[in-house]
C-alpha cells in the first residue's frame, strides 16, 4: 500500500482550525455527576453559579447536552496568533529509542505563556469582557496559568488578579515579572489579604501554599469586589471545553495524512489538557466508531486517580467552591515538594474522572527522577526543552514506544507536550545536580486526608 510520507511537522492551515468546541459530556450515556452548592449540597444552579463565574462560563459549567459550541470571532483571532499548533513526528525520537513505534506530539508551547492554558484563558477572559465586568480573579500554582490569564486580560483591557502559590511565587520570579509586564496583581498564597488566607496561615504556620488554599483566595477576592468574577485555568468542564480545540485539532491533522492513533497519552493534573486532547476521541469511543487506548499520566507524589477516591470533594482548600464528584485526595491534601507544579491538585476534572471510572481509559503514576530523564531525552534529539508537567506524557509515551520495541508492533502513539520548561530550571538544577528527590506519600497519608471528606448522600 502506497502511504505518503508524513512530514515532521503536520501543520493545518488557519481557515482549517477548528470553528466549534466540542463537549464530550454531550456522547456520554451516563454523564459526571451535577456539582453541588457548598451550603445546600443541592445541585448548583446557573444563577448560583452566576455569582462567582461570568454568565456564559456558567452556561456552558453545566450544558451536558451541547456537542459543539461555536467559537466566537475575537476569539478565533486571537487563537489565529498561535495556533492551529503543529503536530509533530518524532522521528528523532523514534530512531534514537530504536521503535517501530511511530510518535506523534502536539505541541502547545508555541505561546508566551508557554503552555496550553492559553486556548482556555482568552475564552473566560473574552466573555468577561462582554459581560462589562472591571476585571477577573485567579489563582496559579507554576504560574503558566496566570501568565496566560494575564495575557488574555491584557489583550481585553480587563483587570487581572492572581493568587499565586508561595513557593513557585518565590521559586519563579521570572513568571511573577511576565505577569506582571501583562499587567497583572500577583499575591503571593496563603497572603494575608483574604479571611481565608488568613485561615490558612494561621492552620498551617510557614505553608507554601497549594493550588486548593489560592482558589479560595481568589474565589474570595472575586465575591468581595464589585464587578469581578472568579475563572479557573483547569478542572472546570467549561475548561475542558475550550481545550478541546487541542484534540479537534490533534485528530485534523492526522486524518489529513490517514493516520489512526492506536495510543493517546496525556498528563493530568486538573485534568483540562488531557480531557481536550482525548474528546474527541473519547467521543468516538462513546458513540462506538473506534477504540483508543487512553493514558493519563500523573506524578506519584500526587495520585488522584491511581490511588484516590471516587467520591464527592471541594475543589478548594477553604471549602467555599461548588463540590465536584472526582477522584480526589482529600481537599486537605498537602502534597509533597513536586517540581511539576501544575500537577499538584488533589482532585481531577469530573469529565475525566467519570471517563475514568467507565473503563474508557487508564492511568498511572510516575516518580519525577525518571520523569526528568525522560525530557532529557526528548529534549536532547527532538530541540524543544519540555515542561517537567509535559514530560510526565513524554515518560510514558517512552514506555509505550520501548515495548513496541520487544514485540515488533508499529503503534501510533500520540501524546500532548503541553508546554516548554524554560521557567522550570531550578528544577532541571536539581535534577542535572543529581539532587531530585521521589516523594510518594504513605498510605496514612491519603487516608488522613480521605477521611475528612465531605459527607454527601
Ligand atoms: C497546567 C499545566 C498542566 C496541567 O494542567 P491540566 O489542567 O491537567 O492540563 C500540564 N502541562 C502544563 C505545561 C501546564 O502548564
Amino acid at each position: 500500500m502506497e502511504t505518503k510520507k508524513i512530514p515532521y511537522k503536520i501543520y493545518l492551515e488557519e481557515k482549517e482550525m477548528p470553528r466549534e468546541w466540542y463537549n464530550v459530556r454531550a456522547d456520554m450515556k451516563k454523564k459526571p455527576a451535577p456539582i453541588l452548592n457548598p451550603t445546600t449540597l443541592k445541585p448548583v444552579t446557573e444563577e448560583e453559579l452566576s455569582s462567582i463565574f461570568c454568565e456564559e462560563l456558567a452556561r456552558q459549567e453545566l450544558d451536558d447536552t451541547t456537542a459543539y459550541f461555536p467559537i466566537p470571532e475575537e476569539i478565533r483571532d486571537f487563537y489565529k496568533m498561535y495556533r492551529p499548533a503543529p503536530l509533530v513526528r518524532a522521528y528523532c525520537l523514534e530512531k534514537k529509542l530504536g521503535t517501530p513505534a511511530h510518535i506523534y506530539y502536539k505541541f502547545e508551547g508555541n505561546n508566551t505563556s508557554g503552555s496550553h492554558k492559553l486556548n482556555s484563558a482568552i475564552a473566560q477572559a473574552y466573555y468577561a469582557k462582554k459581560q462589562g465586568l472591571k476585571g477577573v480573579t485567579t489563582e496559579t500554582g507554576a504560574g503558566q496559568w496566570g501568565t496566560a490569564l494575564s495575557m488574555a486580560c491584557s489583550y481585553f483591557d480587563m483587570d487581572c488578579q492572581v493568587y499565586m502559590v508561595k513557593c513557585s511565587y518565590e521559586q519563579k520570579p521570572f513568571r511573577r515579572e511576565v505577569m506582571r509586564t501583562y499587567g497583572a496583581k500577583v499575591t503571593p498564597s496563603p497572603s494575608m489579604k483574604t479571611e481565608v488566607g488568613r485561615r490558612i496561615n494561621e492552620e498551617f504556620p510557614g505553608t507554601m501554599g497549594s493550588l486548593g488554599c489560592a482558589i479560595s483566595e481568589a474565589v474570595e477576592a472575586a465575591t468581595s469586589q464589585e464587578n469581578y468574577r472568579y475563572v479557573l485555568g483547569s478542572v472546570l468542564s467549561q475548561v475542558l471545553l475550550h481545550q478541546s480545540i487541542i484534540g479537534l485539532e490533534t485528530k485534523a491533522a492526522l486524518d489529513k495524512y490517514h493516520i489512526k492513533a492506536d495510543v493517546i497519552i496525556g498528563c493530568a493534573g486538573g485534568g483540562s489538557n488531557l480531557g481536550g486532547l482525548i474528546s474527541p476521541f473519547v467521543g468516538e469511543m462513546l458513540r462506538g466508531e473506534a477504540d483508543y487506548k487512553v493514558i493519563a499520566v500523573e506524578p506519584a507524589s500526587c495520585p488522584s486517580l491511581t490511588r484516590g477516591t471516587y467520591a464527592y470533594d471541594f475543589c478548594d482548600t477553604g471549602k467555599v467552591c461548588p463540590l465536584a464528584k472526582m477522584y480526589t485526595l482529600g481537599s486537605s491534601f498537602m502534597p509533597s515538594a513536586n517540581h511539576a507544579g501544575g500537577l499538584r491538585y488533589h482532585g481531577m476534572s469530573s469529565v475525566v474522572s467519570e471517563l475514568y471510572d467507565q473503563g474508557l481509559m487508564e492511568a498511572r503514576s510516575v516518580e519525577q527522577t525518571a520523569v526528568f530523564e525522560a525530557a532529557q531525552t526528548f529534549a536532547k534529539v527532538e530541540g524543544i526543552l519540555p515542561a517537567p508537567e509535559s514530560s510526565h506524557a513524554i515518560k510514558v509515551a517512552i514506555d509505550e514506544a520501548l515495548k513496541c520495541k520487544e514485540t515488533g508492533e508499529e503503534k501510533n502513539i500520540v501524546f500532548g507536550l503541553t508546554g516548554t520548561g524554560y521557567f522550570d530550571m531550578v528544577a532541571y538544577g536539581k535534577f542535572n545536580d543529581g539532587e531530585m528527590k521521589d516523594y510518594i506519600p504513605t498510605d496514612e497519608d491519603i487516608s488522613k486526608s480521605i477521611a475528612t471528606l465531605p459527607k454527601v448522600n
